[in-house]
Order: C-alpha cells, then structure tokens, then sequence
C-alpha cells in the first residue's frame, strides 16, 4: 500500500498515480575558478499522489490559483521599489547608491509578474489542449515535484521522469531540460533506456 506525498492518505490500488523518477544530485561548487557544479545521479524513486489530489492541483492549475504566491512575491518587490525610489529623492537628493536598489526593484518585481503571468498562462493551453485523463496525469507529476525533497545535506535534488515514453527526442535536450552536464545527461538516458517498465 502506498500513502499519497501530498496528504498522507494511504491509497487503493488503481486510485493513485505512481510516477518514478531518476533522482539527480547537484553540488555547487564555489572556489578560485568561480561557480562550477558537481553532479552525480542518484536512486531511481516513485512519487505517489492519489486522484483527489491530482485533481484539485489541475483545478488549481485550470484557474491559475498555483502561481499567487509568486505573483504576491513579486508584487511586494515591485512595491518596495516604487516606495524606495520617491524617498531615494528626496532624502537622498537622487544619490544613485540610493536610488539603483529602487530601481533594480521595480524592474525586477515587473519582470517576475510578467513571466509568471506568461508562464501561468501557457500552462493552463497546455492542459486544455489535453484529454482529461491526460490532464490529470500531469498535475499530478507537477504536484509530485513540488512536494519532493529539494536538498539533501549541502546537495540539490532534482528529478528526470524515468519512463521511457517520455524522454525528450534527443539526448542533448534531456541535458538542456533537466540542467545535466553532459556525461550525467547520457548516463540518465543509457539508465532510464534500460529500466525495466
Ligand atoms: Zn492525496
């Protein structure tokens, strides 16, 4: 019996979505030659969600409900910047060691709710352009990885879907897509080509 990662509730055969994963573990490195990353796959793992779940996520999804928190964050940013610049000019006399950080807030804050306004909404085709089943399959991957471990000690976890069917067409796009230096891009297909179904 497997319990669903987001509730806890233990889940029926048939009721759940059990979706396996290759674990990745990313280590950023930072020494005299700058910022460079040391990566190394990990165990392959399953993810469980059950349909309730699932579907409330996709309903979240549907209406653009998953990205409030980051349009709020952004918001704030954005607001901060547009009270720091009037006080920058008048207190500071429009110092431009007072008036950047204003600055870079305003655009920072503009640029993060347009991108996650763009992002919410090629999302939301996305599913509309899928069947129902189809739908609820990928809320549920996308609920999966926003409830997996994201740290492990000093290291980043991340996570390449370990099905067959959905490896990108070429080796070279799994590296762009999932962030892998090359020689771990090609062990993750070699590993994910060879798992059992
Ligand atoms: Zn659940």
């Amino acid at each position: 019996m497997k319990t669903c990662m987001n509730c806890g509730r233990e889940m029926k055969e048939g009721e759940n979505f059990v979706l396996p994963y290759l674990t990745v573990r990313t280590l950023p490195v930072r020494d005299l030659g700058g910022e460079h990353k040391v990566q190394a796959l990990g165990d392959f793992t399953e993810f469980a969600v059950c349909r309730s779940c699932a579907s409330e996520h996709l309903k979240k999804e549907q209406t653009g409900g998953t990205s409030q928190k980051r349009l709020l964050g952004f918001l704030l940013v954005l607001l901060a910047g547009i009270c720091v610049i009037p006080a920058a000019l008048l207190l500071a006399g429009g110092a431009p060691v007072y008036l950047m950080p204003g600055i870079f807030a305003v655009f920072a804050g503009t640029a993060g709710l347009v991108s996650t306004v763009r992002d919410s909404r090629s999302r939301r085709t996305e599913l509309a352009s899928m069947g129902t089943e189809e739908a609820l399959l990928s809320s549920a991957r996308a609920l999966a990885l926003t409830s997996a471990p994201r740290k492990q000690g000093d290291e980043d976890l991340s996570y390449i879907p370990a099905e067959k069917a959905l490896l990108p067409a070429k080796k070279g796009d799994l590296m762009v897509l999932y962030d892998l230096l090359p020689e771990i891009a090609l062990e993750a297909w070699k590993q994910i080509e060879a798992r059992p179904e």
